[in-house]
């Protein structure tokens, strides 16, 4: 199993999971154009994705969703509470996935099939309707997936036991957020229970779950007004007991190339 992104961040998320045959697209915040740029730079079609996860409906995540999903009949799968936002943002958009039968529904308790591909959803605590991230598995090596959560739950930490490779989100720093020059009411969002992860929070989820078979760890979704890079290596290493290079960094720009898990 191989992954890598198209990009990371408040402007545009989006990750590609590949085993075999078998690609899936996490998100896309991307312009269509943008989004086949993207991809054609990891030199995939968008014709060989099997299937697209939304985790929620932010337009970091979902934007692109449906105008790729239509040019190229690619199926998308979401919670009901992601359907009923997107379509309160556009109902077109979700109309037009309902008429082609593109749109499927999942449970975000359920683990479900995308052909070589075991994906297990579970909730988050963020600020949208029914968000949930992902673990996807090929049966051999498991690949974890959080960000935009607000807060770490056991269920979050059961759920991304024995990963041999995470995607983490390092949002903000702390003090960086608390003293930059965001209004009031965007730090209390960002930071609150309901928004995204900081690098110590991160670090100390880290902390709980990591184990010698755990290959790759990638800083993601780094907020370019509230952090940096480094400070979010330096807190993951320090978590893992790595050298600070050793932990890998989603780019808003170029994304990440694909790893081998
Ligand atoms: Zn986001
Ligand atoms: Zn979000």
């Amino acid at each position: 199993m191989r992954f890598a992104s198209i990009g990371s961040g408040s402007g545009g998320n989006g990750l590609l999971i590949q085993q075999a045959d078998t690609c899936v697209l996490l998100d896309c915040g991307f312009s269509l154009k943008e989004t086949e740029m993207r991809l054609a730079r990891l030199a995939i079609e968008p014709s060989q994705i099997d299937a697209i996860l939304v985790t929620h409906e932010h337009q970091d995540h979902a934007s692109g969703v449906s105008r790729l999903a239509a040019k190229y009949q690619i199926p998308v799968l979401m919670t009901y509470g992601t359907m009923r936002a997107m379509q309160q943002q556009s109902i077109k958009q979700i109309e037009s996935l309902l008429e082609e039968d593109l749109l499927n529904l999942i449970d975000s308790h359920q683990g479900f099939e995308v052909a070589d591909l075991f994906i297990q959803p579970f909730p988050v605590p963020h600020d949208a309707r029914e968000p949930v991230q992902f673990t996807i598995s090929d049966g051999r090596a498991k690949l974890g997936v959080l960000t935009d959560t607000g807060s770490i739950t056991p269920h979050i930490l059961s759920s991304l036991k024995n990963c041999h490779g995470l995607w983490l989100e390092c949002n903000h720093d702390l003090d960086m957020l608390h003293q930059g020059a965001y209004p009031l009411s965007l730090k209390q969002r960002v930071g609150g229970r309901l928004g995204h992860l900081d690098n110590q929070t991160s670090a100390s989820l880290l902390a709980q779950i990591k184990h010698a078979d755990l290959q790759f760890v990638v800083a993601a979704h780094i907020s370019a007004q509230n952090n940096t890079p480094d400070l979010a290596r330096q807190a993951l290493s320090h978590a893992m007991g790595w050298q600070a290079e050793q932990i890998l960094l989603a780019d808003q720009q170029a994304g990440l190339s694909w790893l081998n898990i």
